[in-house]
């Protein structure tokens, strides 16, 4: 047994926000709470964990994530979530690191050798697909994810729906396989016209097809399609995620192991789909120890699809200018690990997480980052729209 000694946090480029966690036999684990664009909120929120936190045993991992949600009181929601996870996270890699085994291991074993994955093309007003699309297959993919849409009105002209379909058939050609992504940007009035448009073209999945806030919308939904309906990125714990299953609403689960409490919360939710028969695909337009953890999540669930990652996503470029030249694996030592062949990425064979952190590159870029701000997009009267 050992006490941690540390928890820290590091604010890096392009957007993401990682945990070390540090304990007396000076092993340390790495985790990510990077929640987009309330940078400064899981700082305060980790500052709460860590004073709580230092001192206990690190071997403890579910002991600690239930003294954070029970005896925090308030609980639940995107903020304090994503405070647990990077600590959750962290803790698992070290566990792993300590005792000599991936993580995987200590979840029960290995399901797969190598697990299904995709990446993004678009951008948030996708046009080009075709030749992002041949980019991504050209990489190893068979499979990407773009946004449905631009942004939308509540109820906006048919027009703006042909451009979608179109997108969707050019990506097809390429060979592809496509998951769209309507990113809460469609309304109730419009989600039946769009997917009924789509379904000839079989789209991978439709992912939020309207906001997960909206679960008695979602259930009418979806008896009115046979695309495949995916969300779960703004769900938070596995009490979230329950009235989703048990209504048969949705046919493809996507926490965010960043989002949901981290590895033990997204491993006890996958085996909740299992028991309602829904698909796990573990959402990740984040950084290389949220993708790392998700792994090894995904190599132990019998019911995983498919696994997102951030590689070139568009996000990453926006803000600051110097964003731009960081990526998914800016940070690892080993970037191997993500190689993408043939649609798949092989089953990590590293202890922990089995990734390595070049942690000076780390603590440089942490020195004086700034926090990655949300999108805004507005209507033609300047009223608010989805992003
Ligand atoms: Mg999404």
């Amino acid at each position: 047994m050992a006490k941690i000694t540390a928890i820290e946090y590091f604010r890096v480029l392009p957007r993401w926000l990682f945990v070390k966690v540090t304990s007396e036999d000076g092993l340390y684990g790495w985790g990510e709470s990077t929640l987009e664009g309330h940078t400064e909120a899981i700082e305060g929120s980790l500052d709460e964990l860590i004073g709580r936190f230092v001192g206990y045993e690190a071997d403890d991992i579910e002991h600690i994530w239930q003294v954070a949600w029970r005896l925090g009181f308030y609980r639940g929601g995107a903020v304090f979530m994503s405070a647990i996870s990077g600590i959750d996270i962290a803790l698992w890699d070290l566990k792993g690191r300590k005792l000599g085994v991936p993580v995987y291991s200590l979840l029960g074993g290995k399901l797969r050798d190598k697990l299904a994955v995709y990446s993004w093309i678009g951008g948030d007003r996708p046009s080009d697909v075709a030749a992002q699309a041949q980019e991504r297959k050209d990489q190893g993919f068979t499979a990407i994810k773009m946004n449905a849409t631009e942004d939308l009105g509540w109820l906006d002209s048919p027009s703006k729906l042909q451009s979608s379909v179109d997108r969707l058939a050019a990506v097809k050609a390429v060979g592809l396989d496509a998951g769209l992504d309507f990113h809460g940007r469609v309304h109730k009035p419009m989600v039946r016209q769009l997917a009924k448009l789509l379904e000839p073209h079989q789209p991978l999945f439709i992912e939020e097809p309207l906001l997960s806030e909206h679960p008695e919308a979602i259930k009418a939904f979806s008896q009115h399609t046979t695309i495949p309906i995916a969300l779960g990125e703004r769900l938070y714990s596995r009490w979230d995620v329950k009235p989703f299953l048990e209504s048969c609403s949705i046919d493809v689960l996507q926490p965010d192991v960043s989002h949901c409490g981290g590895i033990s919360e997204c491993r006890r939710i996958a085996a909740m789909c299992e028991a309602y028969d829904v698909g796990l695909a573990p959402h990740c337009p984040l950084g290389p120890i949220s993708l790392a953890a998700s792994i090894q999540i995904a190599v132990t669930s019998p019911n995983f699809v498919i696994q997102e990652m951030s590689l070139g996503i568009h996000y990453n470029k926006m803000t600051p200018p110097e964003a731009g030249e960081y990526d998914l694996c800016s940070y690892l030592k080993n970037p191997e690990v993500f190689a993408v062949k043939d649609g798949y990425v092989q089953t990590p064979k590293g202890v922990g997480l089995g990734i390595e952190i070049d942690e000076e590159a780390v603590r440089k870029v942490a020195v004086d980052c700034k926090a990655w701000r949300c999108l805004e997009f507005f209507g033609p009267g300047g009223e608010v729209r989805e992003w």
